[in-house]
């Protein structure tokens, strides 16, 4: 049995893409599920949350109960970062040190610095702490993320694969490089939180736009390093605006509960789409 999820932050009112995308899901899906990635708690608000709820019902979803909420996966999260420790490591750079490395990689000779989906990639400072360096700089209090030694990870699970839309391809490991699952004000990174919950929640397959899809790389050695069940994956299409910019909560003007103020009903929504 297929099941699926709907997976939206609540930091804004749900526009056009995501009533996309929610139907993409709840039609993939045989069991169609819910859940609110509220980790950023700044952003985070309760008002939106009540929205998502009002917006899916409004366009004629339903969706299992209970309606999973990460940010009371705490101890779920803690849980996997243990089980990873032996593939993670402390990493005390600030984002200005980071971009600072990143500088005299390219300036010394021959030198260049990795790209991933994200940006530069991180070039590994800390990788090559010793361990009396990180115990005595976790013992004074210096404030570090943790990071996935990719290549370790990688070597660790062998060659892996992943499925999108029925086709098979290989999981670049190193592709996000050596990528954050874990900082002091946010105790998941995107990667990790989704991986726990999608294995937590049964999904069998991720759907999502196909700006992520890049994400199914990482996410899958995750997945293997954890010992979850691989999900399949169906990235669609992104929904654009008259720009060919994908929607952000900062246009207001095509939020579903605005479209529904001004008349338009769930079918105009779908003919819009
Ligand atoms: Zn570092």
């Amino acid at each position: 049995m297929i099941v699926t999820r709907f997976a939206p932050s609540p930091t804004g009112y749900l526009h056009l893409g995501h009533a996309f995308a929610a139907w993409e899901a709840a039609r993939a899906g045989a069991r169609f599920l819910l859940r609110i990635e509220d980790l950023d708690q700044g952003r985070a608000r309760e008002e939106f949350i009540a929205g998502i709820f009002e917006d899916l019902a409004w366009l004629g979803l339903t969706w299992e109960e209970p309606v999973l909420r990460q940010s009371r996966r705490m101890d779920a999260y803690r849980g996997a970062l243990t089980a990873l420790a032996p593939f993670t490591y402390p990493c005390f750079c600030t984002r200005k040190e980071i971009s600072e490395e990143i500088a005299r990689a390219i300036e010394a000779p021959h030198g260049q610095s990795l790209h991933g989906p994200d940006g530069p990639l991180y070039p590994g400072t800390c990788r090559r702490l010793s361990a009396e360096e990180r115990a005595m700089r976790m013992a004074r209090g210096d404030a570090f993320a943790l990071r996935l030694d990719a290549a370790k990870a990688a070597a660790s699970v062998g060659h892996l694969s992943f499925t999108e839309h029925g086709h098979v391809h290989a999981v670049d490991p190193l592709l996000f490089g050596d990528v954050v699952l874990a900082r002091k004000d946010m105790p998941a990174s995107y990667h990790l939180a989704v991986v726990v919950d999608d294995a937590f929640q049964g999904v069998t397959l991720v759907t999502r736009g196909v700006d992520l899809l890049p994400a199914a790389h990482v996410q899958r050695l995750l997945q293997a390093l954890l010992r979850y069940p691989e999900p399949g994956y169906a990235h669609h299409r992104l929904i654009l605006d008259k720009d060919g910019r994908k929607f952000s909560k900062r246009d207001r003007s095509v939020t579903l509960r605005d479209l529904r103020a001004a008349g338009i009903t769930p079918s105009g929504v779908e003919a819009l789409l």
